[in-house]
């Protein structure tokens, strides 16, 4: 796949001498890695160029950093520069439904994810707001579709209205406007009509549409994999319909993000969700940081170490990475790691963070490794003699057994636990290898 570019950057920029500030070969060698990864992870040319022009205006003198190398710096300068052009203002996730039943139109063309994300949005709403939500399906050319919402809200207990035939989806937006207020619903979403391409109809439908309901939220589903088009999707719907923020699905897929950066530079729209996955709680408020680290290739090394330190002693963390930059990793280790991985929200959640651990992740649940049992890991780990944790190979036959039977588990699983073990030192081995392009490290400070 792509190269990562921090590797890019250490080839080209560690055999530089270091110097007190960032010349301007050094910005300009950097900058030409980081305009080819921003175009390999879907950038559009001219956003690219527009970016590393106002990068190079900023880094060129800066000064390096003790202890990090130009190539370091410089990947610095770019992420937070990338983070910065991100952001939109105030928090991306707060939706506007005050003055019940506050409206939420949902646009987007046909696959792009939107009656999966409405009623997506819906169980957030209801789950983490405590909001009485209601979904009404405008999409009359396609009774499969108003079904589709309708199997979806049963799914996730949310009401939908119920569908009637014939009627236009003007119609359907007033009746859905109508109930919310006498059924005393804090929301109404409306799921419009999707196409596989923008064409008048679908425009003037959603404008029809808009203008009677009135919505406080004007929520535009583009695919994130689509790139370019997304863009210009974006552009289109937001000039015809006015859009107040984009929810970008398909982000747990190969695309690099790239879309997120040129979505938010050319038209100025604030990104507030990523969809994550087909089910149901796959989607979360957007997060500038975790597409720059993405963009960059890096996986979400920065926000991970981030979230680590929160959760860790700045010591233990430090003591941490130079271990595993070593290439050290017994199971005091493993064990301090499956305990944090219960507090960033299991496997799941810090897995998805790394780069290439998305894989393992479903590897380990393949291999009947999941949440449920870390508990159970744990507990494993404790029965080990101090030295057995230090150095897991000194475990004979009858050990395993006795450990086994004393954490009240079978063999075969503290057989899993210990592959796990060699299979988390290879790749932290591999990532401390990395952690000379420096991330890690860096980030630590
Ligand atoms: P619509 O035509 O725009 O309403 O699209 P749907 O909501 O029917 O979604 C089309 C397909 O994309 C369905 O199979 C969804 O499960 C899937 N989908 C939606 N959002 C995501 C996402 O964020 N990630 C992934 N992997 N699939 C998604």
């Amino acid at each position: 796949m792509f190269e990562n570019l921090s590797d890019r950057l250490s080839g080209v920029l560690d055999r530089l001498t270091k110097q007190g500030a960032l010349s301007e070969d050094d910005v300009k060698t950097a900058l030409r890695e980081v305009r080819v990864a921003l175009l390999e992870a879907d950038v559009s040319l001219p956003v690219a160029r527009a970016f590393i022009k106002k990068v190079q205006d900023q880094a060129t003198g800066q000064a390096v950093t003790k202890s990090v190398t130009p190539g370091q710096q410089v990947v610095k300068i770019v992420h937070d520069a990338l983070v910065e052009t991100l952001s939109g203002e105030g928090d991306p996730g707060a939706l506007k439904i005050d003055n019940p039943p506050a409206p939420i139109l949902m646009v987007g063309l046909q696959g792009s994810g939107k009656t999966t994300t409405t009623a997506k949005l819906a169980k957030r709403l209801k789950e983490k707001e405590g909001k009485r939500v209601l979904m009404a399906s405008l999409d009359v050319n396609r009774p499969a579709a108003m079904e589709q919402l309708e199997i979806l809200g049963k799914q996730i207990g949310v009401d939908t209205l119920p569908i009637v035939k014939g009627e236009d989806p003007v119609a359907i937006a007033k009746r859905a406007k109508t109930q919310a207020s006498l059924g005393g619903y804090d929301v109404y979403m409306l799921d419009t009509a999707g196409r596989l391409h923008i064409d008048q109809e679908l425009i003037q439908q959603a404008a029809d549409v808009r203008d009677v309901a009135n919505p406080r939220e004007t929520l535009l589903v583009v695919d994130g994999l689509t790139g370019q088009d997304a863009v210009n999707v974006a552009e289109e719907f937001d000039d015809k319909i006015g859009v107040t923020g984009v929810v970008l699905t398909r982000m747990d897929g190969d695309g690099r993000g790239g879309a997120a950066l040129s979505m938010r530079a050319v038209t100025g729209k604030p990104i507030r969700f990523v969809g994550l996955g087909e089910k149901m709680d796959a989607i979360e408020t957007f997060e500038p940081e975790r597409i720059a680290g993405r963009i960059l290739g890096m996986g979400d090394i920065v926000s991970l170490v981030e979230k680590a330190q929160e959760t860790l002693e700045a010591e233990q963390a430090e003591r941490m990475m130079r271990r595993f930059q070593k290439g050290q990793f017994n199971m005091n280790d493993l064990k301090m790691q499956l305990e944090q991985m219960q507090k960033m929200g299991g496997m799941e959640g810090v897995m998805g963070m790394m780069p290439g651990m998305g894989k393992m992740a479903k590897q380990m649940e393949s291999a009947g490794i999941d949440d449920k049992i870390i508990t159970r890991q744990i507990a494993l780990i404790q029965s080990m003699t101090k030295k057995e944790r230090a150095n897991p190979k000194l475990l004979q036959a009858s050990r395993k057994k006795r450990i086994a039977k004393g954490a009240g588990l079978e063999v075969s699983e503290l057989n899993k636990l210990l592959k796990m073990q060699r299979q988390m030192g290879d790749m932290m081995k591999k990532m401390g290898k990395m952690g000379k392009g420096g991330m890690l490290k860096q980030a630590m400070k």
